[in-house]
């Protein structure tokens, strides 16, 4: 009783708006449980292409295509665009979605090291040989809430003819004046060519995921991607859910502004406190701490606090990277922030993570 999340991707607490859940129900009953088909069967309902087409209209592009998941958007895209004659360069630090889904393909692949911009430059160059040379990058990156450098990104891309590609799981409906994501808060949303995103998270939290770009490319992934061809149709009530988010978005952008504000209240009373948070403006809060026994026993008298976080170590971080990994939430009320941060400040205290 009484516990506070603070390790949910639940950025605007749409997961459990009263109106998100009532396009769910309405979803539900008006066109059922499921397709029992793939979409390019029986699999497609006037609901999804209205998903599709507000999807291409929240990020500006063309056209956009729906997954099961943003992990199957990866899977599908790097296979059914690029041949053995182009190229694929990847942030080290890019999701494993991104990775599984370059592995698949038959492009040759440069990996850069994470968001530096000359060791990308230089692999670039080295790319020039071959057709067409594709720049991947997760907009934000999740363990370290840090922004990938797409205004640099993109003048590389430009000098050296590259098509860009990001992930937008932890920025969509938040990140920019009015949450389109990294693309709008750098100013390049006219030169990021492909947007891959999640409706798990930000938008209802329930599950899908899709790609948004030029109307040929979607044509093509239509007609080519296999996560796409070979799997289920998005259940009504998911794609309900997800298209009110966008509407709820669409039409005030307040609620990412109130996740803005408790975003900056937490990082600077947990910075005053003396902790170290990596990461700037983000939601995604790492406390760093470095040792993995000491994230692991903070996280559990956090919550014999009534505070739900999560340590993460080595793998999932790099050693002696351990941290816990804080996420604030629009529906975290300014009261929730400051009992987490006090939480905090007693537990660092107890374990010697401050003086
Ligand atoms: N990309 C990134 C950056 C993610 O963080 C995640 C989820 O953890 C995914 C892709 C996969 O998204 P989904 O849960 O929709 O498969």
């Amino acid at each position: 009783a009484g516990i506070l999340n603070f390790c949910a991707n639940n950025y605007l607490g749409l997961s459990s708006h009263p109106e998100v859940i009532r396009a769910a129900v309405e979803a539900l009953e008006k066109f059922g449980a499921g397709l029992s088909s793939v979409r390019f069967i029986c699999g497609t309902q006037s609901i999804h292409k209205d998903l599709e087409e507000k999807i291409a209209r929240f990020h500006q592009r063309e056209d956009a295509i729906l997954y099961a998941s943003c992990f199957d958007a990866n899977a599908g895209i790097f296979e059914a665009l690029l041949t053995p004659e182009d190229a694929v360069l990847s942030d080290e630090l890019n999701h494993a979605s991104i990775i599984d889904g370059i592995r698949l393909c038959k492009a040759n692949k440069y990996r850069y090291k994470h968001m530096d911009m000359q060791d990308l430059e230089a692999k670039l160059q080295d790319a020039q040989k071959h057709r067409l040379r594709l720049v991947a990058t997760d907009g934000a990156f999740s363990m370290d809430g840090d922004i990938a450098p797409l205004r640099e990104i993109c003048q590389l891309a430009q000098k050296y003819d590259a098509l860009v590609f990001i992930d937008e799981c932890h920025a969509t409906g938040f990140l920019g004046p009015n949450g389109r994501g990294t693309d709008e808060l750098l100013g390049v949303m006219d030169k990021v060519t492909i947007i891959n995103s999640t409706l798990g998270k930000a938008l209802g939290g329930a599950a899908g995921g899709y790609t948004t770009g030029p109307k040929p490319l979607i044509d093509l992934l239509r007609q080519r991607s296999r996560p796409y061809l070979f799997s289920n149709s998005l259940p009504p009530a998911v794609v309900g859910c997800a298209s009110k988010a966008l509407d709820l978005l669409m039409e005030s952008n307040a609620i990412a502004q109130s996740m803005a504000a408790k975003t900056q209240r937490f990082r600077s009373k947990m910075t005053a406190a003396g902790f170290t948070i990596s990461g700037k403006d983000h939601p995604i809060c790492p406390v760093m701490l470095g040792d993995a026994r000491l994230a692991a026993v903070m996280a559990e008298d956090m919550l014999k606090r009534g505070i739900y976080v999560i340590g993460f170590s080595y793998p999932v971080v790099p050693k002696g990277k351990a941290r816990i990994r804080v996420q604030i939430s629009a529906v975290h009320s300014d009261e929730d922030i400051d009992r987490c941060v006090e939480a905090f400040t007693e537990v660092g205290r107890k374990h010697g993570a401050l003086p």
